[in-house]
């Protein structure tokens, strides 16, 4: 039951143009995309080219956290759209001001960059850094401790700082300055440290390397080992952040302060917006014309930022993704406790893993063929990522089908008895 298979045909016909003549696309093969063109979404649910409807537990990385097409957001960026969309941060840009506000004052942090993307806020975090050390302290300090199985973006600086090898392939010479140790292994990061230091950053919930959370005493060793050593602390937030593992910052629940922290994927609702923020004594290290960015925080992103901020707020949607995700990791934990198949199910709020003994890509595929979309986090992880306003039902469902694709595949891959 509760399958989505009879998905709705749009009677359009185009099931015709699943068999074209093949041309060689105009877009730079560098993803390897599924076989879904996906072409409207509302809430929770996404429709392809062919009518499937499809429940959504991916929300485009962590992005749509308020659902696909959230009206309120919308209302905001259409009245922005009829009343100015860019100009040069060489003006003053009022809902720049707006937006810093509201995330300062829900944060340690005392000011905001405004950027594009996750990568960029990284870099902008990277230079901060450097710059805090060079500029201010008047050190030689330049190079950034990161964790294995980290992810920190694609810039070369960001997949420098990245702890994972396939995204550094071919892309040699790396920029000096960075130094990757294991994770929760404190003697490594101690030998690590050097007089060249400037800062140690970390995910609290490594996403992209397999929902793996870190523990909260290595994270207070790391914080109390960048007091001792002056190096700042920066916390990538980007996929962690606005609202999704239960608090409106990841770093909230362990009590730590970090000097610098990023963000990105949830800031905006799908609108391309980053923003790297830091506390008051890094100031002076951003002097005008130090750092910018043609797009960061223009009119048109600083609207749609500020409505999914307050629209967060008002909603207590961290509040809302904490009960969900406990209820979320709850039912699957009943449903898939008879599974040896099934490592372990973790999570914080709803950023949830799902830790398989062999490779789940297989399981993603049939997920979409059942009209349910989630993704892996590394090669024998599923990652559900459902908006902050899942409902009860759309999670018993997503459980539901989940349930049945991983006993089947589980019964198919050990030949193990499900019950
Ligand atoms: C996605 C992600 C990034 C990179 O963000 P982009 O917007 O793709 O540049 C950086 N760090 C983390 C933790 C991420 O999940």
């Amino acid at each position: 039951m509760n399958k989505l298979t009879q998905a709705e045909s749009a009677g359009t016909g185009t099931q015709d143009a699943s068999t074209p003549t093949h041309k060689q696309s105009a877009i730079f093969p560098s993803y390897g995309r599924y076989d879904i063109s996906l072409v409207k979404g509302k809430g929770s649910w996404v429709w392809d080219d062919k009518g499937n409807k499809y429940l959504d537990f991916t929300c485009g990385l962590a992005v749509t956290s308020l659902g696909h097409a959230p009206e309120k957001v919308g209302a905001k960026l259409k009245e922005q759209i009829d009343t100015l969309w860019h100009v040069s941060n060489l003006f003053h840009i009022p809902a720049q001001e707006k937006v810093a506000t509201l995330l300062t004052d829900n944060s340690c942090a005392d000011q905001v960059f405004f950027c594009n993307s996750g990568a960029e806020a990284n870099e902008a975090a990277i230079k901060l850094a450097r710059r805090y050390h060079q500029k201010v302290k008047g050190t030689g300090r330049y190079e950034v401790i990161t964790f294995e199985q980290s992810f920190h973006g694609r810039t070369l600086a960001t997949l420098t700082a990245t702890g994972q090898q396939k995204v550094k392939e071919g892309f040699l010479p790396l920029p000096a300055g960075f130094k990757t140790v294991p994770l929760h292994d404190l003697p490594a990061l101690e030998a690590a440290i050097s007089e060249n230091t400037a800062a140690i950053m970390l995910e609290m919930v490594l996403a992209e390397g397999g929902v793996l959370e870190v523990e909260p005493e290595f994270l207070n060793a790391v914080s109390e080992l960048c007091k001792k050593h002056g190096l700042l602390l920066i916390v990538d937030e980007v996929q962690t952040g606005m609202g999704r593992t239960g608090k409106l910052f990841a770093y909230q629940h362990y009590g730590i302060e970090p000097d610098i922290f990023t963000l990105a994927k949830g800031i905006a609702s799908g609108f391309p917006a980053g923003a790297m923020l830091g506390k008051g004594y890094l100031r002076e290290a951003f002097t005008a014309g130090s750092h910018a960015t043609t797009f960061g925080g223009t009119p048109l992103a600083t609207a749609v930022m500020a409505a999914t901020i307050e629209t967060m707020l008002e909603d207590e949607l961290p509040q809302r993704a904490a009960v969900m995700g406990e209820y979320l990791t709850g039912l699957l934990k009943e449903k898939l406790a008879d599974l040896s198949f099934v490592l372990d199910i973790r999570g914080k709020g709803l950023l949830i893993g799902i830790e398989c003994q062999s490779p789940v890509g297989d399981i993603v595929l049939a997920g979409q063929k059942q009209g349910l979309l989630f993704v892996t986090a590394g090669p024998n992880v599923i990652r559900l990522l459902p908006n902050l306003y899942v409902s009860k039902e759309e999670v018993d469902q997503a459980v539901d089908i989940l349930s049945e694709l991983i006993h089947t595949y589980a019964k198919k891959e050990s030949g193990e008895a499900s019950s």
